[in-house]
């Protein structure tokens, strides 16, 4: 069995719906369980109109929602399948929770968290419904898997994590029997339920997830992500356009990667991949005959003449600097700082420590003044806004150690604010001004991958 995950792009329209219809079809002799994002911007689309409804705009709201619906119903006729009587009451129960929802929200005049996820869940429940009455249309059995019937996650409404034991015992139950037969399950990526009944979401980009914690369950053979690259590339293509496919790549080095940004991944995705050692290919849907890149524990030979693979950034970072002459050296200083990151559950990127000061990056802020309050108890604090991170990945790194110099000299013209190498061996991370990032990762991208840098690993060979 393999999982085969379509995001937002590869759906966008009916040219092409109908490539990936016939991408599932090759694969049909494999037992795909298809996994599907929204329609191509449409998660955008319900966030504005959660937005704009709590800003009492009734008028807007109300438009966004005709217009969301009127796109997917135009779209199921476009492809011929809107006469399929399942859709048409699909439509139907989309609309009422539309305006249910958008109603409650013009009511209250604030989203609640709950009720955003319930909302953004619907761009993947119309996707769902919509490529399966088309795969259907065209003969080929196919049948929705509520995704919420089978992913149980905890009660993190926006970034949400999907429980190992509860969802195992589900999809072993419902999703598996379909996906043995000549049935094609579709579910929606992204979603899931918490144990109390309510629909979740598992963060931006989140159908990766989905993906390769069903392909982990079910021990599938891989989890084939596809998109609109080439595959996971040196650099994102908006940035450095001249950015090259990488071949294959370590589970770890693609943690990573996916962990600092490159947004081809969900930062969570590789790690269900990762504890059942399931391949991930990562592939173009424009182009379905292309290799893509391969994601594994296998080593191919011939890595060892390139450094990095890739390069990643995050941008919205903030910088919390906490020094404090008098006790940094003492002991329980440093667990007192993390203590308070626990509390007011805030991940950590980053972390660096001199003779005199702690830094330390965070992405999310909305606990940032508690925090600040709590540490000015006992250390000096500054708070850096609108930095990034910038991270090189590349397994070779363990053996080249002596590369940070020629990345620091090459950046001389930037101010770096923190370094960490030697966390993970297999990566250099440092912050900078966000402003920089584009001239930072070009300056990089030229030095590491610049033509004539390994063609067995980058090469465009098939
Ligand atoms: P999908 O809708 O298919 O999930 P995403 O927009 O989430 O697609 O991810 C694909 C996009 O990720 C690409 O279009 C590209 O702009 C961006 N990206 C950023 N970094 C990388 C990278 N290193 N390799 C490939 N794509 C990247
Ligand atoms: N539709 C969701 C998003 O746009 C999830 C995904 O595409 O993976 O973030
Ligand atoms: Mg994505």
């Amino acid at each position: 069995m393999i999982i085969m995950k379509f995001g937002g792009t590869s759906i966008q329209d009916t040219t092409a719906i109908k490539r990936i219809s016939e991408t599932i079809l090759q694969r049909k002799s494999e037992h795909p369980a298809v996994v599907v994002s929204a329609i191509g911007n449409s998660t955008d689309s319900l966030e504005e109109m959660s937005a704009v409804a709590a800003q009492k705009d009734r008028r807007q709201a109300y438009a966004l929602a005709i217009q969301f619906i009127s796109f997917h119903k135009k779209l199921a006729h476009a492809l011929g399948c809107d006469d399929d009587s399942g859709l048409q009451a699909v439509f139907t129960s989309v609309e009422n929770d539309l305006r249910r929802i958008v109603d409650n929200i013009l009511q209250s005049g604030h989203v609640a968290r709950h009720i955003r996820d319930e909302l953004s869940s619907l761009g993947e429940y119309c996707s769902a419904h919509i490529i399966t009455a088309y795969l259907n249309s065209i003969g080929c059995d196919s049948r929705v898997v509520d995704a919420r019937e089978i992913i149980v996650t905890d009660s993190q409404f926006g970034n949400a994590h999907p429980l190992v034991e509860e969802s195992s015992i589900k999809i072993k139950q419902i999703l598996k029997p379909v996906a043995e037969k000549d049935t094609i399950a579709v579910m929606q990526g992204f979603i899931g339920r918490d144990t109390f009944g309510r629909t979740t979401t598992l963060g931006r980009g989140g159908s990766d997830y989905s993906a390769t914690f069903i392909g982990a369950i079910l021990k599938a053979d891989r989890v084939e992500i596809w998109s609109d690259v080439d595959g996971v590339l040196t650099a994102d293509p908006s940035i450095v356009p001249k950015a090259r496919r990488i071949r294959y790549m370590s589970f770890q080095e693609a943690a990573e990667l996916a962990y600092f940004g490159a947004k081809v991944l969900h930062p969570s995705s590789l790690l269900p991949a990762i504890e059942h050692g399931i391949p991930v290919r990562v592939l173009n849907s424009n182009r379905p005959d292309y290799a893509g890149t391969e994601i594994s524990d296998q080593k191919p030979k011939g890595q060892q003449h390139c450094v990095f693979k890739s390069i990643a950034y995050k941008e919205g970072i903030t910088v919390i600097k906490v020094s404090s002459t008098r006790m940094l050296m003492a002991y329980g200083f440093i667990a007192s700082i993390f203590e308070i990151f626990e509390r007011y559950q805030t991940p950590v990127d980053l972390i660096s420590t001199s003779e005199v000061s702690v830094s330390i990056t965070i992405d999310d802020t909305s606990r940032l003044s508690e925090i600040r309050r709590e540490l000015l108890r006992f250390a000096q604090v500054e708070v850096l806004q609108k930095k990034a991170i910038v991270c090189l990945v590349g397994e070779a790194l363990k053996r080249e150690t002596a590369v940070t110099g020629s990345i620091f000299s090459e950046l001389s013209d930037f101010v770096v604010y923190q370094i960490s190498h030697g966390a993970s061996d297999i990566n250099i991370s440092f912050v900078i001004d966000e402003e920089n990032i584009s001239p930072v990762v070009n300056t990089l991208h030229t030095l590491f991958f610049k033509n004539g840098a390994d063609e067995r690993l980058f090469g465009s060979e098939l």
